[in-house]
């Protein structure tokens, strides 16, 4: 291989740093999408089984409507679990449309809609207005959703002129209450939260529209507890809602993306309290076999294991799940497998990629030549989360002025002061 095919100009010292970027780990495939053939145990999705025409549904209220061919998606992630479908044969035609709305107009306890594909505002105005307006007919239909990644890859494309479009179809025809209409995107880093998205979200909003957004929870790229909360914080800060922080799915050629759900679960407790209730998302896996989501932290009951040592805390990420339709899967797995020989080579290989070493650090279960589980590599230290510490890593001023982090009554006496000498000062 070219020894920079991506960038033969790039100086040796930007490579490393460009290598690491968040954006360009989700954007541009890397040679370690070749290098973990097994997945382990976990099948694909299987949405073909819960399908009529374009329509999937997986839940009693709502149905997933394919407008838009998978390979339609204003941005081909790298970790899309969709990846697989990227080929000519899952074209969504005409016919499977009408039978999708034939379907939702016949099951009256279907009150919502989510319109994707691939992405639903690659396709044609045409065909989102169509359909958008079919949808208007259907009086049991309350919600609209638009999953999209245009406002984050192709904010320039979210114009007033196309919103309006997207106004006017989806109540064209109601009688009764309005369909409302939220905007569904995905942002996996706040690097991704540009000025121009930011833009396009304050257009979006103007139309009176909702956005919500949900995250995948990617190794090498948000697998960081401050990357994390900045990301959910500086999007609410946008009017962005997350909801989802979503364990990245199990498919050949992306398991170094995924973390253990461990991690994850320690990350979303120690943003409790540090982060509002509205913008803490739900941590779910999305399971196999149209099992739907599993919450992976359904309360505040501790799940931890707070008695056990740090090291089997960041256990293999194994358990038994239970989905909401009662249905339970046991050893389910997290993480992808490779053998010791297989793990040696793809991080030789991705240290020469990167130009540097100790940073790619996928986290595998280690498998013997007969599939036996050997052990998890990368079992990283839990970061020690205690208040100060927090405070710092999400750079709250801890001692500004000699203001408390919380609780302004153990000074108020002081408060008092400075109130009436800033009043009496006027
Ligand atoms: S935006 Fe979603 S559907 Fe599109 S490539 Fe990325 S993960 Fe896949």
């Amino acid at each position: 291989m070219d020894e920079d095919p991506f960038n033969p100009q790039m100086l040796l010292g930007e490579k490393a740093e460009k290598r690491l970027d968040p954006i360009f780990w989700q954007s541009v495939p890397t040679p370690a999408n070749l290098l973990f053939p097994d997945t382990g145990l976990e099948a694909a999705m299987d949405e073909g089984s819960r399908s009529y025409g374009a329509a999937y549904q997986r839940y009693p209220n709502r149905v997933a409507l394919f407008i838009a061919q998978n390979t339609s998606c204003a941005s081909y992630c790298v970790h899309c679990q969709r990846a697989k479908s990227l080929d000519s044969t899952v074209e969504v035609n005409n016919i499977e449309i009408e039978k999708a709305l034939f379907y939702i107009n016949y099951n009256k306890n279907i009150d919502e809609v989510l319109i994707t594909g691939g992405d639903a505002l690659r396709i044609s105005e045409k065909r989102l207005k169509y359909v958008l307006e079919e949808l208007s007919k259907i009086q049991h239909i309350r919600v609209l959703r638009i999953a999209t990644r245009v406002p984050v890859v192709l904010p320039f494309a979210i114009t007033d002129k196309l919103l309006e479009t997207i106004n006017k179809s989806a109540n064209k025809h109601t009688e009764g209450p309005d369909k409302y209409v939220y905007f569904m995107t995905h942002i996996n880093h706040y690097k991704e939260i540009t000025q121009d998205f930011v833009d396009a979200i304050k257009r979006i909003r103007k139309h009176g529209f909702t956005i919500r957004n949900q995250t995948v929870f990617l190794n090498h790229i948000n697998d960081n507890y401050r990357t994390l909360t900045e990301t959910f914080r500086r999007m609410f800060w946008i009017g962005v809602h997350p909801y989802y922080l979503m364990q990245c799915h199990k498919e050949k050629g992306i398991v170094h993306f995924i973390s253990p759900i461990q991690i994850g679960k320690i990350y979303m407790k120690h943003m409790q309290g540090w982060l509002s209730g509205i913008v803490k998302p739900d941590y779910v896996a999305n399971v196999e076999g149209g099992g739907g989501k599993v919450l992976l932290m359904p309360s505040g009951h501790d799940t931890l294991n707070i008695e056990k040592t740090i090291d089997d805390k960041i256990s293999e990420s194994y358990a038994t799940v239970y989905t909401w339709d009662e249905r339970t899967m046991k050893d389910y797995e997290a993480l992808g497998r490779a053998t010791r020989k297989e793990y040696r080579e793809a991080v030789k290989i991705m240290n020469k990629f990167i130009g540097r070493k100790g940073v790619f650090l996928p986290k595998i279960i280690l498998v013997d030549e007969k599939g036996n589980r050997i052990e998890t590599t990368n079992r990283t230290r839990l970061p020690n989360l205690e208040k100060l510490r927090t405070a710092h890593l999400l750079e709250y001023k801890t001692n500004y002025k000699g203001m408390p982090i919380t609780n302004p009554y153990k000074i108020s006496k002081k408060l008092d002061k400075m109130f009436y000498k800033e009043k009496t000062d006027k």
